[in-house]
């Protein structure tokens, strides 16, 4: 038996009991009809049945029990206001059900409209309408096609090939020739389809209609597509939609009546005026089947200029009230208003920073909640190149969307050869199976890469990213063919020099050239457009913003960055400095054989000899890179890959020796390179002998590194300038590891630095598990921390971080077991978990402990909102996403204010 208290639970609220701030209980629908009621706006009555009734009600396939008394006891009432009762057969009252969650689902759920008509009351419905019949027929039938199609899952083809027949008969494609007795005969051939689908006749009974019409609203939440769509969304699943009944009012009951939908800016620029459309003696679902064309709502003034102006004006009360653009949905019976739904609309990236900037100025909300009002998201949209794709392009491939922008170029499969095209003007796009360090060339030379394997933190996409630089990963339909300078994809050949088009943002790869538009906001913030004189509004609401998040945030934002170049544009574009740079590309080049010679060396003198050869070089790398970042901290960190990746691959080295051997060659030198690749060779390379290890193991590698880092320094101090190294080791597991690697360091730094003044700090990364859980004690030898996410994610699930996303991470999606690839955004329940655990007990021990994070989530929105919560003192991305970081970050800070911005 039920209890007292379920039975007093309450499910259902009439519109004059809600607000627009129960979107949990009464879905976004039913609040905004609610808060529009108690504004006192011509919404036609109703109630909303609560999202609470359909938890319940899917939980345990019944209605809970009160809800029929309540749901009773609520068109009792209605029907009151309304002076007449559902089914009546001289006037009846006819009511819509729709569906309604807290995130907007549009299309995915159900709505029955004109429930309450059957073989009686459509008379009755006739009379009301003047001795309209044919209007009561066509909504009888319609009342038919949508209940026995959504409730009853009637095949909608069915209906609609009926309709066709009624249409053929009277020898016209418009619906609006049918006539009354037309469609009386369509009522009859509808009910017939319905009785042979479901086995019964139409229901007659009103109440039954409508308890059946709100059963499938409950049902339809859980229907394939509604799924889909949350879980792309990220919707939670749990929430469970709301179900609004209200009195139906008609857009179709002739010339003075029609339907339409409004926003109250435009919500394609944010420009201000009123943009909509309009449909005359129409109802809503006319407008979007879009059986006629609709006018501009203007067109309305000179229609019924009563319902425009009033319109107007409610438009306007509603942006006042809530404070942001708004979209509408209205009707107008014989020449009277009524307002079907509002919320607040979706929107463009660009049109929601120029729209919040709007909002400020007109005093409806202030920097703070502007700031709220956009996201990161949206900023990095605006800021990369795209494709126009008003034309008829079909992509033939899709893979990771690994860095993002829009690129055309001519195919090309080697790094020569881009570099060569390149010089001679041509765009061209790098097309590989995978990238290594040797593609860095190519890279920086091509207008994008597409490789077939990898996913979002492959050697191509981290290092795209880190440039700028469009990237398509792991595109698998396309077979690369690099000897023969072609790569197939859908039963067509590419060869070298045919052009390609890929899109970065949502990983398609396009045949031939698709036009492609510059971005502004990076001129912005490039510095070549000044927001003070720029006439675009965008830039200037960019501007606004962006000074506001800086202003808020309490997280710094540095770039990763290993050459001057890369250090200049991240200053730009407002790094604080260098969180990450990475030294291993100083070795790759001309240096490469210098790093065989170290690798081969027998001997210390051989070792030191080589060492000797590098260190200038490698003190010039940081002179440039200090000199861009004169008085902002340089996090350098020592050699982290493993050795053998500046070797030439096993196979290739094996063939080659054998194939001089055959022919009789000295092959001295290069079988002993062989055989320190193959004493070299590692099954698992990430966890291998790399990062500290390489440090503990070949003498004189770190040290190399710390003298030219310091001696840097110095120069650049002593030029005038001022800067802040900050020596960082990697793979750091053990205390034992970073204090061994520390007191070398410190004794090098001491000799070089002497009395120039120049400060070196070390620290380390937090990248293996096992760090972060000694935090306590590694902080004792370190004078920061930076949290090396992509290892620490790599071997806190045990994924290779080359390999696992294109190869499963779908199927995880698609199970829902995480919403998105944790090496994109922070898993915060697991390896967010292992960055607060270091984060507090790093602080414990030492509280003056520097904390950052240098792993591609430094530039993540989301991951940014946690860092700040963490406590962390800055975020390091690459230079692009600097802006991006920022405005995060001062979005965190700010965080508690506004309201939701889904
Ligand atoms: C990391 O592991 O997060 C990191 C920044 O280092 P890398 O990506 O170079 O391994
Ligand atoms: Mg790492």
């Amino acid at each position: 038996m039920a209890t007292q208290e379920t039975v007093d639970h309450k499910y259902v609220y009439d519109f004059a009991e809600g607000n627009k701030d129960l979107k949990d209980l009464l879905g976004g629908k039913g609040a905004n009809l609610a808060e529009m009621t108690n504004l006192g706006l011509p919404v036609p009555p109703g109630f909303t049945i609560t999202t609470e009734a359909c938890q319940a009600y899917l939980a345990t396939g019944r209605e809970p029990d009160g809800l029929a008394g309540q749901i009773e006891a609520h068109l009792e009432s209605l029907e009151r206001g309304m002076g007449r009762r559902l089914g009546d057969p001289h006037d009846p009252l006819l009511v819509s059900v729709r569906s309604g969650a807290k995130f907007s689902m549009p299309g995915m759920m159900e709505t029955v409209l004109n429930v309450g008509l059957n073989d009686r009351s459509v008379v009755g419905l006739a009379a009301q309408a003047g001795g309209n019949e044919r209007f009561a027929w066509d909504s009888y039938r319609r009342l038919i096609q949508m209940f026995g199609k959504t409730v009853c899952e009637v095949p909608g083809e069915e209906f609609e090939h009926a309709l066709d027949e009624a249409k053929r008969a009277r020898g016209t494609t418009n619906d609006l020739d049918l006539d009354a007795d037309d469609l009386r005969g369509l009522v009859d051939a509808y009910k017939k389809i319905f009785l042979k689908h479901t086995g019964r006749d139409f229901p007659q009974e009103p109440r039954e209609q409508l308890d059946l019409a709100i059963r499938a609203v409950f049902e339809s939440w859980n229907a394939e597509r509604a799924v889909l769509y949350r879980r792309q969304e990220r919707i939670p699943a749990d929430l469970g939609t709301a179900v609004n009944v209200v009195a139906m009012v008609f857009g179709n009951l002739g010339p003075d009546s029609g339907t339409g939908v409004a926003f109250t800016r435009d919500p394609a620029s944010g420009a201000q005026g009123i943009y909509g459309d309009y449909l005359a003696n129409a109802q809503g679902e006319d407008v979007v089947a879009g059986i006629r064309n609709t006018v501009p709502l203007q067109e309305l003034e000179r229609l019924d200029k009563r319902s425009y102006d009033e319109l107007l004006a409610i438009m306007a009360r509603l942006e006042g009230h809530y404070r942001d653009l708004c979209d509408i949905e209205f009707t107008i019976e014989r020449g009277k208003l009524w307002m079907l739904q509002t919320r607040i609309g979706k929107r463009t990236a660009a049109a929601a920073f120029v729209i919040a900037g709007q909002l400020v100025d007109e005093g409806l909300i202030d920097l703070d909640e502007a700031l709220h009002r956009v996201n990161g998201a949206q900023l990095a949209q605006l800021m990369f190149p795209r494709f126009q794709l008003d034309h008829d392009f079909e992509p033939v491939a899709k893979g990771v969307g690994a860095s993002p922008g829009a690129a055309s170029g001519k195919v090309v499969f080697t790094s020569a050869r881009a570099v060569e095209l390149a010089a001679e003007g041509e765009a061209v796009i790098l097309v590989r199976r995978e990238t290594n360090p040797d593609d860095l060339n190519g890279m920086i030379a091509a207008q994008g890469i597409l490789t077939s394997r990898g996913g979002k933190t492959s050697h191509a996409a981290v290092v795209a990213r880190g440039m700028g630089k469009t990237c398509v990963s792991g595109a698998d339909e396309i077979d690369v063919n690099v000897p023969a300078k072609r790569f197939s994809v859908a039963g067509q050949t590419v060869n070298e020099g045919d052009v390609v088009s890929i899109d970065g943002t949502t990983g398609k790869v396009y045949l031939g050239e698709v036009p492609v538009m510059p971005s502004e906001v990076v001129r912005y913030f490039e510095g070549t457009l000044d927001p003070d004189e720029a006439d675009d509004a965008l830039v200037k609401a960019v501007h606004r913003i962006m000074t506001h998040a800086d202003a808020a945030r309490r997280l710094a934002v540095r770039a990763n960055a290993d050459t001057g170049e890369d250090a200049a544009r991240a200053r730009r574009f407002g790094a604080q400095g260098i969180g990450l740079c990475r030294t291993e590309h100083m070795f790759l080049g001309d240096r490469r054989e210098l790093v065989e010679r170290l690798i081969l060396a027998r001997t210390d003198t051989e070792r030191s000899d080589v060492l000797a050869a590098l260190l200038p070089l490698q003190r010039d790398d940081f002179v440039e890179i200090f000199r861009e970042m004169d008085g902002l901290p340089v996090t350098v960190r020592l050699i982290d890959p493993p050795l053998h990746e500046f070797l030439p691959p096993l196979e290739q080295l094996a063939v080659d020796v054998a194939v001089a051997q055959e022919r009789g060659e000295d092959v001295a030198k290069e079988e002993a390179l062989l055989a320190a690749v193959r004493r070299m060779h590692e099954e698992n390379p990430m966890l291998g002998l790399r990062g500290v290890r390489l440090g503990l193991v070949i003498p004189g590698l770190f040290a190399m590194q710390v003298r030219a880092i310091a001696e840097a320094a110095v120069r650049v101090t002593r030029e005038g300038g001022s800067a802040c190294p900050e020596i960082m080791v990697p793979l750091v597991g053990a205390v034992q590891e970073l204090e061994t690697v520390r007191a070398e360091a410190e004794k090098i730094i001491a000799e070089v630095v002497g009395d120039s003044g120049v400060e070196v700090l070390i620290g380390t990364m937090i990248e293996v598990p096992r760090a972060a859980l000694t935090a306590g004690q590694i902080a004792e030898a370190a004078q920061f921390f930076s949290f090396g996410t992509n290892d620490l994610t790599q071997m806190g699930w045990g994924f290779s971080r080359d390999d696992v996303e294109g190869a499963f991470f779908w199927r995880y999606l698609e199970l829902g077991i995480f919403g998105i690839s944790p090496f994109e955004s922070i898993d915060r329940d697991g390896v967010g978990r292992l960055v607060r655990i270091a984060a507090e007990e790093g602080r414990a021990a030492r509280p003056e402990l520097k904390l950052g994070v240098c792993g591609e989530h430094g530039g993540d929105p989301e991951s940014v909102h946690f860092f700040h919560s963490v406590g962390l003192d800055y975020v390091s991305c690459s230079p692009f996403r600097v802006p991006v970081a920022r405005l995060e970050a001062g979005r965190a800070a700010v965080e508690t204010v506004g309201s939701d911005s889904r």
